[in-house]
């Protein structure tokens, strides 16, 4: 079928395949039972965003650990002489989270596209990369087996809290990219 596309805005006839109406330039939209026309790039994952997002976390949570984390520790367990660390470990994980959720947003919002995935890969890749070294350096308080699926759990909750991000982030796009209709 080599029909031409007419154009709903004006009523020009364009050619198959036009994206925009040769004659008014709005856009066209593809006959129903046509495959839209894919944008190039469109169904491509921006590693470039992935590996933003995973660097921006472990960069901030360098940070963290170089600056507040020891005062958390110091302020809530050092001079209470808490046995127990959670209090601590507790308000570490906000921090976390926070900064999870917020990378996720920002690599969602100015990612190209409107897909989860950059977030939600950069968001999985920073918590394995934290889990494995957690593990590994078996810093965590809590120790053994039970350490360890308490970490795998906390660090999927992080990644979850990424994914949750990077949903805000693709609809603040969505909405600062879709341009407004008169009287909306
Ligand atoms: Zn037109």
């Amino acid at each position: 079928m080599t029909v031409g596309l007419k154009c709903t805005a004006c009523g020009a006839e364009n050619p198959p395949g036009s994206g925009f109406c040769r004659q008014c330039g709005k856009a066209i939209a593809p006959p129903p039972d046509e495959e839209p026309v894919r944008v190039a790039g469109a169904g491509k994952i921006s590693w470039g965003w992935v590996a933003a997002g995973v660097g921006l976390i472990l960069l901030i949570q360098i940070v963290v650990n170089l600056s507040v984390a020891p005062l958390i520790l110091r302020k809530m367990v050092l001079e209470t002489k808490d046995p127990s660390p959670y209090g601590a470990l507790g308000v570490l994980f906000l921090i976390g989270a926070a900064v999870y959720f917020v990378v996720g947003m920002i690599v969602g919002r100015f990612s190209k596209g409107y897909t989860v995935r950059e977030p939600a890969i950069a968001a999985v890749v920073a918590a394995a990369i934290n889990a494995g070294l957690s593990v590994a350096s078996d810093s965590g308080s809590i120790a053994g087996p039970s350490g360890i699926v308490v970490t795998l759990v906390v660090f999927a909750l992080l990644a979850a809290l990424g994914y949750g991000g990077g949903i805000v982030g693709e609809k603040l796009q969505e909405r600062a990219e879709t341009p407004r209709r008169p009287g909306s």
